[in-house]
């Protein structure tokens, strides 16, 4: 019998969870987002959601800054 079959590739996963709006890297700061950028384009997400009724727009936001 041959029981030595070698570790799944699936062992090495990436530490902590991505970020909602972009899916890249969370970062502590800016967390559950990966930067500040992606909190503001969420939170307006949800406001939109509140102040008007959700249109079949891209996910792509205009006129947000990094800072
Ligand atoms: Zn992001």
């Amino acid at each position: 019998m041959t029981d030595d079959s070698p570790p799944r590739p699936d062992a090495v996963r990436v530490g902590g969870p991505a970020c909602p709006t972009c899916g890249g890297p969370v970062t502590p700061r800016h967390r559950p987002f990966c930067s500040r950028r992606c909190a503001d384009v969420d939170l307006h997400r949800w406001l939109g959601e509140v102040y008007r009724v959700p249109t079949n727009e891209p996910e792509m936001p205009v006129g947000l800054e990094d800072e």
